[in-house]
């Protein structure tokens, strides 16, 4: 009686739904880092996905994880298309029951004593496939310095979807951009977290405060220490965190300019960026409470030994400008 059901349910075991992914009104495809600690989402140029990525490897813009192309289709595609995939299978089945409904009616001798009539509910309206549509455009947009691809993020990005390049001076200037949005929402920040509790606002604010001034310094750290190994003329090991330490650092510099921080920076600029890292050092190991390597390493008399320095958002942003000025002299300098 169900002849035509199971005949389809056989059918359906080779079945293939294909459903068309859009692509966004700039052009755009959406991708999801297969990464389980990830899921980062990013765009991919949908020309360049089929011109200039391999199969077998892409890159998450910001963790770095690598697989095949056909890992990076992103939650809500997959959702989208699974339910596509159902709606298939359901009205196919729906139409073999309907079928044999029909057929099983049809063949009911007329005119007996009892007749039987069978009548199938389940709705057989047919199911069209819709393409996946694709999520707004992101402002965004980077092209490879190494392989032209262009691809698009929230945020920040360090990878390369397509070779995996990891621009020292992108994730240089990621970094700053970081630090600058963190200090230009402290008071948005301050601000939900007084509903909660005032107190809990100021240990928010000052922490977040606090970590720019080491944000700055580890994003200096990286990237003078990349740039520096690019380009350095002896072979000579160098000092672990070697630019965390403007003095050392600075020697390094010399040995491929002639020159370095005291002659990109005047005087005084020097002097605060001094008393900035120091600053940060002090935070780093000692809770941020004055020493007297303090006061002989930064010149700083404001601070008696045993107080706490104090560290304000115009700080972060002088550290920002004053690593920036340097950085891009060292640009200038090796042409990037
Ligand atoms: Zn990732
Ligand atoms: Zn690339």
């Amino acid at each position: 009686m169900f002849e035509k059901v199971l005949k389809e349910l056989e059918r359906m075991k080779r079945m293939q739904v294909s459903i068309p992914v859009e692509t966004d009104e700039d052009g755009y495809y959406d991708k999801e880092c297969p990464s389980e600690n990830c899921l980062f989402q990013f765009k991919v140029l949908a020309e360049d996905w089929s011109n200039k990525f391999n199969d077998d490897s892409v890159y998450c813009p910001l963790c770095g994880h690598n697989a095949p192309t056909d890992n990076f289709w992103t939650t809500e595609q997959i959702e989208q298309g699974k339910e596509q995939a159902i709606n298939q299978v359901k009205n196919r089945i729906n139409e073999a029951f309907s079928e044999s409904a029909k057929e099983f009616n049809r063949k009911q001798p007329k005119g007996g004593f009892l007749t039987m009539k069978m009548e199938f509910k389940g709705s057989t309206t047919s199911s069209f496939i819709l393409p996946i549509p694709a999520k707004k455009e992101l402002e965004q947009k980077i092209t490879c310095s190494k392989c032209g691809s262009r691809y698009s993020v929230l945020g920040s990005a360090f990878f390369c979807p397509c070779c995996g390049y990891n621009s020292v001076i992108e994730t240089f200037d990621n970094s700053i951009k970081k630090i600058e949005s963190k200090i230009n929402n402290i008071e948005t920040i301050r601000k939900a977290v007084t509903e909660i509790s005032a107190d809990e606002a100021e240990l928010t604010v000052r922490s977040l405060i606090e970590s720019g001034l080491s944000d700055g310094v580890v994003a200096f750290q990286h990237f003078c220490e990349l740039t520096y190994l690019e380009n350095r003329k002896t072979d000579e090991k160098i000092k672990f965190n070697a630019f965390q330490n403007l003095e050392i650092g600075a020697k390094y510099w010399e040995t491929i300019f002639n020159e370095s921080y005291q002659d990109w920076l005047s005087k005084n600029e020097y002097w605060e960026l001094n008393i900035l890292f120091q600053k940060r050092h002090l935070l780093a190991h000692r809770e941020g409470i004055v020493d007297e390597k303090y006061i002989q390493k930064s010149g700083d008399t404001r601070y008696k030994i045993g107080q706490r320095i104090v560290v304000k958002e115009k700080d972060v942003m002088n550290l920002v400008r004053l690593i920036n000025k340097i950085v891009n002299e060292i640009r200038i300098k090796i042409g990037t």
